[in-house]
């Protein structure tokens, strides 16, 4: 499906910390940090394990906590709503644009703004509980608008969920920088890796000093050797992560270009086949950033049948996204339904990702778009 872009560069990064003896706790977090803030334009950037711990440290840090309501969308990875329920806090979620697959952010800001004490549709607790954040995420490297988003953290504690979208902006801004914090992922199939790996962003000093403590077990800046001033996690990046970290960010717009390569050549040629479209192709004023290659396939189309075809012939591809309120998890404890978020819902039923990373060929693509090819024309539009 993807596959990281590892030149020699990386590998002699990591071989010198290895060398070098310090494994943890070292140089190579810092680098990567202040490049990363200093790109991105935000005062402060914190490295940890994951985007999943960055997320998660984001929330604590703003203050989110039990017994309060957090917006987000029900079509993203499930990351993005796990963390809302890590901090014993409820996610509330709000349906998406239909087009982009991202939040509707007027329906998002219009429960958010409207005072402190919503009552939530079903399987919520009966009392009333505050809505206090939104969790945004700018899906597929698709970024949100970054006016609304201003709008909406003038309102209430934003935390922007990147973690797909790194190199994207909107209306001049990179994405992650507008609300409270933001966080990015390294993931091996992201468009950057550090094998497992997060940033936290954030122009808001508070909050970057306690994800500093929070990773580190709780230590404060201040605190002794074995003085931990509050409940933490070890949530730290190693300096082998961070060293590749800091050769990855460095040929970032190599690696977006190489991506946003392999978006042409899949669009040319799908372009003009019917009973398929490329999601959020077009975002005004707005850059894209390619995460993952989705489409999306008309209503006649058997998606499922697809996927099989495809396997068939030895051609990987994904449902992206089976909506989070659909998983059996949330099912349960929520008591969520098909039918509660539509338009998420018809994305989840209509949409694959095709095999895609900045490593791929022409050819590679061209195969692909032919397998795809014949596998529509067994069903749908192109049967004729
Ligand atoms: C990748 C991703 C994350 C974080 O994933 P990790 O595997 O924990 O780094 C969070 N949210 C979304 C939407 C993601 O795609």
């Amino acid at each position: 499906m993807s596959g990281p872009d590892i030149g020699q560069a990386e590998i002699d990064a990591v071989v010198e910390v290895l060398r070098s003896g310090v494994l943890s706790l070292g140089p190579s977090v810092r680098a990567f940090e202040s490049a990363f803030a200093e790109s991105v334009g935000a005062e402060h950037a914190v490295a940890v394990s994951s985007g999943t711990a960055g997320l998660h440290l984001a929330l604590m840090a703003a203050g989110i906590d039990r017994g309060c309501a957090v917006v987000t969308t029900p079509f993203s990875f499930v990351a993005s709503a796990n963390v809302i329920l890590h901090v014993d806090a409820v996610p509330l979620f709000v349906d998406v644009d239909a087009e982009t697959g991202n939040i509707d952010l007027d329906a998002a800001r219009e429960i958010v703004g409207g005072g402190d004490a919503r009552l939530p549709a079903k399987g919520f607790p009966d009392a009333p509980i505050p809505v206090k954040a939104l969790l945004p995420v700018h899906v597929f490297g698709i970024p949100l608008d970054a006016a609304k988003l201003a709008a909406a953290a003038a309102e209430t504690v934003v935390i922007e969920d990147a973690c797909e979208a790194l190199g994207a902006s909107s209306r001049g801004r990179h994405v992650g920088t507008i609300g409270r914090a933001g966080v990015f992922a390294f993931y091996p199939n992201k468009q950057m890796t550090t094998g497992e790996g997060g940033m936290i962003v954030t122009d808001d000093a508070a909050v970057a000093e306690t994800c500093r403590s929070l990773r580190n077990q709780g230590r404060d800046a201040m605190d002794a050797w074995l003085v931990h001033s509050r409940l933490g996690f070890n949530y730290r990046m190693t300096e082998m992560s961070a060293a590749l970290g800091v050769v990855q960010f460095g040929r970032i717009r190599e690696l977006l270009d190489k991506r946003a390569r392999v978006a042409v050549w899949y669009r040319a040629r799908l372009g003009q086949m019917e009973g398929v479209s490329v999601l959020g192709a077009e975002v005004p004023d707005s850059e894209r950033s390619w995460f993952v290659f989705v489409v999306r396939f008309d209503a006649e189309v058997d998606r499922d049948q697809v996927v099989r075809d495809l396997a068939e012939k030895d051609i990987p591809s994904r449902p992206y996204f089976n909506p989070i309120h659909l998983q059996p998890y949330m099912r349960e404890r929520f008591g969520y339904q098909e039918g509660d978020f539509p338009n998420a819902e018809a994305l989840g039923r209509s949409s694959l990702a095709l095999p895609f990373s900045s490593v791929m060929e022409k050819d590679q693509v061209d195969e692909v778009v032919s397998r795809l090819e014949e596998a529509l024309s067994t069903q749908g539009p192109g049967k004729r």
